[in-house]
């Protein structure tokens, strides 16, 4: 069977986890802050908060910006409901724009009308939630335009987008955002078994962000003062349990050693499909020159009218030959939770949703099932 991902667990891996297993501590050890620290040179940010998922790393990236009841965060439609969720979780109104349908990723010119009406409206978001479809970077340096201008903060949900950059800076540098997520989910760039992590420039996001991470509380604040016993803390906020295992950090610290070789792995099957599949009725994820994709997914669309079959059909003869493909991803706004938001206009985002599919693309995918591949979407396209 050939997923469209799956991980890839070596025999490091392996000793590396089964070392904290035999150690002291398999929480809150030191494993945590190692991998916290290694992840901050890979993505070149200055702070990195471990997270028991990207999910929940969303919910603090939230919080610490100071998402309220009846504030407004907007992102896209086509991603996975956590981009939205995390809105939801601090009591706020979501929205959501258009992609651009040559690269998948939010529109900036959707954006930008949205925003001159928005103003008009005073109903101006706080946070946008920028998603890096299948590791291609959005166009930040105008996001972050339009951010300074209208004044809004911005967090990356760069889940997919490990290794990815935009003119040399490495996604996760937060060049041109408050915060970036990114979820070390098993199919992801990397796995923690399930894991998160966000990264910032700035020290007092960084202190929010643990915070809420551990239950609101403060410690080390205490421990070398005089006359207070080292047991002493204090609960500041509502915070949550939401903190990394040293079990999966270790697994964590491990892959990430792994990185490069995981991204030209994943670059070179990407280049073959490129190559490959040039004449069938496909269209792909538009990459300016000066944006690298960590192809976390590869995502083809069947060029309406061109293609002899329609998505779904394409599908179940993959599905046949045992390539379980996927679609990345239903649109948010037509789930039932969202039903409010069913009637938007996002012609885009519908259009995407009815003609792409995520094919096979992973650190372990051989030449000869990659072949297998292309045959079959040759033989049917
Ligand atoms: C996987 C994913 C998430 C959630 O990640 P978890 O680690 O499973 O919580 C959020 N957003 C996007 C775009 C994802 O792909």
């Amino acid at each position: 069977m050939l997923p469209y991902s799956r991980q890839h667990i070596s025999k490091k891996d392996i000793i590396a986890v089964n070392s904290v297993l035999k150690s002291n501590f398999i929480t809150q050890g030191k494993i945590v802050p190692k991998f916290e620290k290694k992840f901050v040179k890979i993505v070149k940010c200055k702070y990195a908060v471990a997270t028991n998922n990207a999910t929940s790393a969303l919910h603090i990236a939230c919080l610490a910006l100071g998402l309220k009841k009846g504030d407004y965060l907007w992102t896209v439609s086509n991603s996975f409901v956590a981009s939205a969720n995390c809105g939801k979780y601090c009591g706020a109104l979501v929205d959501f724009v258009d992609i651009d349908k040559n690269t998948f990723n939010i529109c900036c010119k959707d954006l930008h009308k949205k925003l001159i009406i928005a103003k008009k409206n005073k109903k101006l978001p706080k946070i946008l939630v920028v998603v890096h479809l299948a590791g291609l970077p959005a166009k930040m340096k105008t996001i972050k335009q339009l951010a300074k201008k209208f004044n809004f903060k911005i967090i990356e949900d760069a889940s997919h987008a490990l290794g990815a950059k935009i003119y040399k800076q490495p996604v996760g540098s937060c060049k041109f955002s408050d915060i970036a997520v990114f979820s070390f989910h098993a199919v992801k760039m990397i796995t923690t078994g399930e894991g998160g992590i966000a990264s910032t420039n700035s020290a007092a996001l960084e202190k929010k962000m643990r915070l809420f991470r551990e239950h609101g509380i403060e410690r080390k604040k205490f421990k070398n003062k005089k006359n207070i016993y080292k047991w002493y803390y204090e609960q500041q906020l509502l915070g949550y349990n939401y903190r990394m295992s040293d079990i999966n950090a270790a697994l964590g610290l491990s892959q990430l050693s792994r990185l490069k070789l995981i991204l030209q792995k994943r670059n070179k099957i990407a280049k073959k499909y490129h190559k490959d599949l040039k004449n069938l009725p496909l269209r792909f994820q538009e990459i300016d020159k000066n944006y690298h994709c960590s192809y976390h997914l590869f995502i083809i669309f069947l060029i309406p009218q061109s293609a002899k079959i329609t998505r779904d059909e394409l599908f179940n003869k993959l599905r046949k030959n045992k390539i379980y493909t996927n679609l990345h991803y239903q649109p948010i706004h037509l789930q039932p939770y969202y039903s409010n938001l069913r009637n938007q206009k996002l012609p885009n985002t519908i259009s995407y949703a009815d003609q792409a599919l995520s094919i096979p693309v992973y650190e372990n995918l051989s030449i000869k099932n990659q072949n297998k591949v292309i045959h079959v979407l040759k033989k049917n396209l």
